[in-house]
């Protein structure tokens, strides 16, 4: 029997083509060859154990293998390296599982922002689990002055009597809102260096934050309507965006912000008052053929707020544009020709005065506002139509226009301004139609020339006792002949 073992192992090696075996080779054979040999041969051939007294085992050590949070290990073990007989078999120890660490801050709620939290394994570091953290209420600021304003539903506030560096001002004083802050009511507060405030907010008032070098955070939340004049003058801010509620932007609100950079004027800003950005001198404008503007994102060109050379004769003023800051054009005493897109609606206050070589300017059915001294002193010219979109012509808008010999008002005019058309000499009839609500004192003073005619009977009560304080002549009831 063993004799035909012999041969049978020496017939193997030969088909495996080895001819160099140990007894571990051999069972690596025989295991290979069962594919060529059929197993059940085999399992008749084989001992299950060599003889006892071949060899004395080579004994290999298994070490052990140690388990980690999530992957089994093993216990040590032995083998014989020449007849691979395990010895001691490796048992599979148990994987260990995380150990969860305590809470871990990866960022810290503000009032403005969420934070978040983590759980670790203090073993592996594998995260398992995150949290955020919710913000932090919004603790006011204490000491401010909370001043009731004329409707008595609402509040303004102002610094009184606190300290803070960082001001908060709450939402809600006494249960009403608190809806403006106060004309000038932390000016010259030199150690405020930012204000939250709430969105209950809608007027800024005049001067509210000026005089505050050290001024540097605000946001303007998106419920502010109205920024009034000087609101940030002389602030250390950097950048500002103007939210989209806003419309009116008054006199010198930024001037004098030596660090801002950058600003968003959104298209809802219809009115840019005077001197808004003076002494800004590290602004960024958009330049387009020499005008500067600001804007947004979406439209850079939406404000335009000068004219760097004063000597120009025409200009275009791009489609896109919604507004001309106060005195855009002033005093370009060379300009003959100026095209207003359709993207206006507002000719801003003193926009072209004394602009004395102005002849012609066509306003755009568009426009619905024509400022206070857009057209002041440009003594040339002497034609201008305005389109039966406009409701309102301001203060001074035609004073001293000494060339103006036609002038229509179209029916859809409710207001003429104080002096709108004083000093206008050449100007020998007007018409008033009957849409007019409103003028004021002295609208046709010093026009040399003029008879009025009204197509109303008799002086409305809106109009001003002094609206034709030089006593020219008027045609009342006036239906066209
Ligand atoms: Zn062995
Ligand atoms: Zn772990």
């Amino acid at each position: 029997m063993k004799k035909t073992i012999s041969i049978l192992l020496l017939l193997l090696v030969i088909i495996s083509g080895i001819t160099l075996a140990s007894c571990e080779d051999i069972v690596i054979i025989i295991k290979q060859s069962t594919t060529a040999i059929t197993t059940t041969k085999m399992e008749h051939i084989l001992p299950v154990d060599p003889p006892v007294d071949d060899h004395t085992h080579t004994i290999v050590i298994d070490p052990a293998v140690a388990p980690t949070c999530t992957k089994t290990g093993l216990t040590e073990g032995q083998h014989c390296s020449e007849c691979e007989e395990i010895l001691i078999k490796q048992e599979i120890v148990d994987a260990l599982g995380h150990t969860e660490s305590d809470w871990i801050v990866d960022k810290e709620a503000t009032t403005s922002e969420e934070g978040s939290k983590h759980i670790e394994c203090t073993v592996c570091y594998d995260v398992l689990k995150t949290e955020t953290i919710p913000m932090l209420p919004v603790v006011a600021s204490e000491g401010l002055r909370f001043v009731l304003n004329s409707d008595e539903k609402s509040y303004a506030v102002a610094i009184g009597e606190c300290t803070d560096t960082n001001i908060i001002i709450p939402e809600v004083y006494n249960g009403l809102p608190v809806t403006q802050l106060f004309e000038s009511g932390f000016k010259d507060c030199e150690f405020i260096v930012s204000i939250k405030m709430p969105d209950t907010i809608e007027y800024i008032g005049a001067g509210a934050f000026s005089g505050c070098n050290s001024l540097k955070n605000v946001t303007i939340p998106d419920s502010v309507k109205n920024i009034g004049g000087s609101a940030f003058y002389g602030t250390a801010i950097t950048s500002v965006v103007i939210p989209d509620s806003v419309t009116y932007i008054g006199n010198w609100v930024f001037a004098y912000c030596k660090s801002l950079t950058s600003i968003t004027i959104p298209e809802s800003v219809e009115c840019i008052g005077a001197n808004v950005f003076n002494g800004c001198s590290s602004l960024q404008y958009n330049e387009y053929d020499n005008g500067l503007y600001l804007g947004n994102e979406e439209n850079p060109y939406s404000a335009l707020i000068s004219y760097q050379d004063r000597t120009i004769t025409t200009y275009n003023i791009p489609e896109g544009t919604k507004t001309i800051a106060y005195g855009a054009f002033s005093n370009c005493t060379a300009l003959t020709t100026i095209s207003i897109p359709e993207s206006m609606t507002y000719i801003s206050d003193y926009a072209f005065i004394s602009c004395t070589a102005l002849k012609t300017i066509i306003i755009p059915d568009t426009i619905t506002n024509i400022g206070s001294g857009a057209f002041r002193n440009c003594s040339s010219l002497e034609t201008i139509i305005i389109p039966d979109t406009v409701t309102e012509i301001g203060g001074w808008a035609f004073e001293n226009c000494t060339s103006l010999s036609n002038i229509t008002i179209p029916h859809t005019v409710k207001y003429i301004g104080w002096q709108a058309f004083k000093g206008c000499t050449s100007l020998e009839s007007i018409i008033i139609p009957a849409s007019v609500e409103r003028i004021g004192g002295q609208a046709f003073d010093g026009c040399t020339s003029l008879t009025i005619y009204c197509e109303v009977e008799e002086k409305l009560s809106g109009w001003d006792s002094l609206w034709n304080l030089s006593n020219r002549p008027v045609v009342w009831g006036y239906t066209g002949e």
